[in-house]
């Protein structure tokens, strides 16, 4: 695995290549692993940001959702039970 550009532990330059980081002398048993790595490829790129790719992962699929049809039946019920109250 190669290293980050950045040192996720201090934040300096890690020279391409280099396998320790010049700085703190972190390296890759210690300083960055995987989530560091992930994190940063993670970064959506102003480029090509992908919305509706970011929307499925934020919210699921769309074929998931669909009406929610216990969310109407309670506001049914609420709207009811407010006329019932309001009506002598
Ligand atoms: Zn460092």
């Amino acid at each position: 695995m190669s290293p980050p550009e950045i040192c996720p532990h201090c934040g300096a330059e890690v020279p391409e290549g280099s396998r320790v980081c010049p700085e703190c002398g972190a390296d890759e048993s210690t300083g960055w692993n995987e989530h560091a790595t992930a994190q940063r490829l993670d970064l959506p790129d102003a480029e090509d940001f992908d919305a509706e790719a970011f929307a499925r992962e934020e919210f699921g699929p769309p074929a998931r959702r669909g009406p929610a049809w216990g969310w109407v039946a309670v506001a049914i019920l609420l709207l009811g039970a407010l006329l019932w109250w309001m009506i002598p």
